[in-house]
């Protein structure tokens, strides 16, 4: 088994998580895996970087497909016995002019960014070796959707109580909310992606606290953050930052040393540790 660190970037074949894993292999010492749904897509972006003359690593990895976590997860077991680095930076968004029914875009875009990122997590965090890093891709559409939730809802989202258990019964009951067009009466913006991402921000929250009760000698450190607004498919070419700046902060937060004790289960956006 190799003793070598390793790092993981969720969708990373394009965009931000390809910036992420360019500046993994220049910054990280130890293998960086680029992975992807898509294996030729995947194997595309590995090409492109070699020609840059970096040295990722590639495996398939696609957050809807349990089957496909568990593939990797085992790998890694298996290859590096756990994980030093990992970064949930997979996710989808429509278009604001796609015509899809809400309620589709609310079940589609919380199955990737909040159910795939949540069985990534649920996969993945056993394996992470002391000291590790984790990297929860939200953005501040998270808080602005926070800010647009019922009083009911916003205080249940800040809660430092709330379980995992009550997240995804909270998530959950969005979709179907959705489904009966009752979303807004139920005191929920009416925005799928502001709420997938609300799910990230405090399911990062949820998992910080885990990780203080049951891994605390461990010193694993775990945040949600805001790339910013990046030039990408996602986000199209009038946002202010290149993939290379918005991967700034997800990497400055892969790669806090192991002297560092914070942040942790904070959400991070500029570098700086913002109030949810
Ligand atoms: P992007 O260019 O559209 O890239 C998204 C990446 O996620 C692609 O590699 C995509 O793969 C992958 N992906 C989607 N669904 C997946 C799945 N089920 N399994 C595995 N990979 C999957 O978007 P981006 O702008 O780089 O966004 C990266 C992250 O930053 C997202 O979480 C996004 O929400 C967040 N973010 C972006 C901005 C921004 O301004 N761009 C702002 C705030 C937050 P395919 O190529 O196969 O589709």
């Amino acid at each position: 088994m190799s003793s070598v660190p390793v790092a993981v970037v969720t969708g990373s074949n394009k965009g931000i998580g390809l910036a992420i894993v360019r500046a993994l292999c220049k910054e990280f010492p130890g293998d960086v895996y680029l992975t992807s749904r898509d294996p030729g897509r995947g194997q595309a972006a590995v090409a492109q970087l070699q020609q840059e003359g970096l040295h990722p690593k590639f495996h398939q990895l696609d957050i809807d497909d349990l089957q496909s976590i568990r593939a990797l997860r085992d790998f890694l077991r298996d290859t590096y016995g756990g994980l030093n680095v990992l970064v949930n930076n997979a996710g989808i968004a429509f278009k604001v002019q796609d015509t899809t029914p809400f309620a589709v875009q609310a079940e589609v875009t919380l199955k990737t960014n909040f159910f795939g990122t949540r069985n990534v997590c649920t996969e993945l965090l056993p394996l992470m070796k002391p000291y590790g890093r984790v990297v929860n891709v939200s953005s501040m559409v998270s808080s602005s959707a926070l800010g647009r939730c019922s009083q009911e809802l916003q205080q249940k989202f800040r809660s430092d109580t709330i379980t995992e258990d009550e997240l995804v019964q909270l998530m959950t009951k969005f979709v179907q909310d959705t489904k009966e067009n009752i979303h807004e009466k139920e005191g929920w913006p009416n925005t799928a992606y502001g709420v997938s991402k609300i799910g990230v921000t405090v399911l990062s929250r949820i998992q910080a606290r885990l990780l203080n009760e049951q891994r605390r000698g461990d010193h694993i450190l775990l945040n949600a953050c805001c790339p910013g607004w990046v030039r990408t498919d996602m986000a199209g070419p009038k946002a202010t930052k290149s993939p290379e700046e918005g991967a700034e902060t997800p990497v400055y937060l892969a790669l806090l040393p192991s002297s560092a004790d914070s942040p942790h289960g904070q959400f991070v956006s500029d570098k700086t540790v913002r109030a949810w």
